[in-house]
């Protein structure tokens, strides 16, 4: 029998009775904690959320003021009493803002992991390690052909590509929250300083990260025909798209583009031939099966639960390990951010 029985599944997500609140809820509910700003396990129409500082200026610049009741900043590592619950969030290392929910009652310790990654990352803090009774995991690359290579070896192949291409747009495909930041930061780190070019549509949440702190260097939006900007001055330039675009009339005004998209799927040769990528990156904002399993171990947890994700395999091999597991099944995330 589970001693967490105090923590439920219900259609809403997962709910903390002794604290009266949801943790990522797909539906509404009167009080959320958010762990991060992706769309998945921040929803609007709560009565109140509670999220980090960063989460909740990420929630404000996506949804507006009226999309929550209230919105409440949790300082990282700042506890707090929720009923008879107490609550800390600590960094997941998966976008800026992102945090594991630490949730104790009656002395155990439960920690709801949200998404996260191992690998350092230059536009968030990195995952802290936390002891506990309870580990609740995501495993949205929970199978052993997930293995992500270091970020910096994929983006020296996205510079090599550029530098072969001259006359060619570099057009990378990547999510607006977390993986497009990472990207350019990433650029950066390799030295790349020339202006990089951004679509419409990521532009607001680039502007967010710097007024974080989080430095981008020059970016420009990928406006052609405007403000004197002709097609063939995008051509050798890197241009950074949410994915849906690679396959929007908007890639056809950019000279001979080669789309290229960077996420953890990428791995899956058949997913980038399906989308029509010609330069797969892989690079996750995920832990991949090596970190699942190694944080499923470290974190010392009596029992693990799974999210959301491929759920089969780390069952199994958690089993093999002796860590009792199960899967809880969750609806409503979804596995395409990678
Ligand atoms: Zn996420």
């Amino acid at each position: 029998m589970s001693r967490f029985t105090w923590l439920e599944r219900r259609p809403e997500g997962l709910f903390v009775h002794p604290g009266g609140f949801f943790v990522d809820p797909v539906r509404p509910v009167p009080l959320a904690i958010v762990s991060h700003g992706h769309s998945d396990h921040a929803r609007p129409g709560h009565r109140e959320v509670i999220a980090t500082p960063e989460t909740c200026a990420i929630l404000a610049e996506r949804y507006g003021d009226q999309a929550f009741g209230r919105i409440r900043p949790l300082p990282i590592g700042e506890a707090i009493e929720l009923g008879e619950a107490r609550v800390r969030l600590e960094p997941a290392g998966h976008v800026l803002g992102s945090a594991q929910v630490v949730i104790e009652w009656h002395g155990m310790r439960a920690v709801w992991s949200g998404d996260y990654k191992r690998r350092p990352d230059p536009t968030c803090v990195p995952f802290a390690f936390v002891p506990c009774d309870l580990w609740i995991t995501e495993a949205t690359f929970g199978l052993p052909v997930f293995r992500h290579p270091p970020a910096e070896q994929e983006i020296a192949k996205l510079l090599r590509v550029r530098d072969a291409n001259p006359d060619r747009a570099i057009v990378v495909g990547a999510y607006g929250l977390g993986k497009s930041q990472r990207l350019i930061a990433l650029l950066r780190r390799a030295g790349y300083d020339r202006p990089i070019y951004l679509h419409g549509a990521l532009l607001s949440l680039c502007g967010l990260y710097e007024r974080l702190g989080v430095p981008l260097g020059p970016v420009l939006p990928a406006t052609v025909g405007e403000r004197g900007r002709s097609r063939q001055d995008l051509a050798g330039e890197i241009v950074i798209a949410p994915p849906s675009a690679l396959a929007d009339r908007w890639v056809r005004r950019l000279p001979d583009p080669l789309a290229a998209f960077a996420s953890g799927w990428m791995r899956v040769k058949q997913r980038a031939k399906q989308r029509g990528v010609e330069l797969p990156l892989v690079i996750s904002d995920h832990a991949d099966w090596d970190e699942l399993l190694a944080t499923c171990g470290e974190v010392g947890a009596e029992e693990v639960w799974i999210t959301h994700g491929r759920e089969e395999a780390l069952l199994h091999a958690l089993g093999l390990r002796g860590i009792r597991a199960r899967p809880l099944a969750l609806a409503g995330y979804e596995e395409e951010a990678g």
